[in-house]
């Protein structure tokens, strides 16, 4: 009975990584680094939206020091979004976070000694807590990064899918990832053969686009490489999260205040 309900678990979170990973396929680049964007932006809008609201989910939120300065940024550069929040659940966390931050921030200036007997009796480090030293979103963000490189493994089934991860749809990060954590034999040899495939085809494109530098070829006009550095960076480091901004939906002024975009 156990063993059943698992496997329903895991029958029904491999169809919604495959909804997620054809989401990300549009959006271009990595299908692993987009899904994790994904799932960030929808957590974060969740919390805005109204995990701010619940005392627990604050208390949890400030004990890990708030926002780290990405999750932070990102959040100040939600724009437009699909739940109309922003501006005012970001004062409020501001309000809250000010205060603890700054006392903090007091406290590790008196002296040495003391740093050393708050590290001892505090956090356990000497690193401010604020902001966002054990950010949630940081935490949550690992976790579902791990879950979607192993559920990546049976959305291979997926032509679409395997057709995007044969194409440079998989960072090497996130190739690295995938052949470590992937059971099985004939998958992993297959998306290994992709990414030195992956790899070949970038370095010739790399050297096609110098060449093209060099001033006896400047005339000659760029082909397929013109855009090779993007996707060189792309593949040696992940895609960059806000390509999403495109999947928000346009909404009307929400129950609580304006969004980033709508600030006067
Ligand atoms: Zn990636
Ligand atoms: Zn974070």
């Amino acid at each position: 009975m156990e063993r059943a309900m698992s496997n329903a678990r895991a029958n029904g979170e491999g169809v919604f990584a495959r909804m997620v990973f054809r989401d990300a396929l549009e959006a271009g680049g990595c299908l692993v680094c987009r899904a994790v964007a994904d799932m960030d932006q929808r957590s974060i809008y969740s919390f805005l939206y109204e995990g701010i609201e619940a005392p627990s989910v604050l208390a949890r939120f400030l004990a890990g020091g708030g926002f780290c300065p990405r999750h932070f940024r990102q959040v100040a550069e939600l724009g437009v979004n699909r739940w109309s929040v922003g501006c005012v659940e970001t004062a409020i966390l501001c309000r809250h976070m000010l205060p603890r931050a700054t006392r903090e921030a007091a406290e590790l200036g008196r002296s040495r000694e003391t740093i050393r007997l708050l590290s001892a009796g505090g956090g356990g480090a000497d690193t401010p807590l604020f902001p966002g030293r054990d950010c949630m979103f940081c935490k949550e963000s690992a976790e579902q990064e791990a879950r979607f490189v192993a559920l990546l493994e049976t959305a291979t089934e997926d032509e679409a899918l395997s057709s995007a991860i044969a194409n440079g749809g998989l960072c090497l990060p996130h190739g690295y990832a995938a052949l470590k954590h992937w059971r099985g034999r004939r998958r992993v040899e297959w998306l290994r053969a992709q990414i030195e495939a992956q790899s070949e085809r970038l370095a010739k494109d790399l050297q096609e686009y110098l060449r093209k530098y060099d001033e006896r070829f400047r005339r000659e006009p760029f082909g397929g490489e013109i855009d090779v550095v993007e996707r060189a960076v792309g593949f040696l480091a992940g895609t960059k999260s806000n390509g999403l901004k495109q999947a928000a939906v346009r909404h009307t002024r929400g129950r609580r205040g304006t969004t980033m975009a709508e600030k006067p």
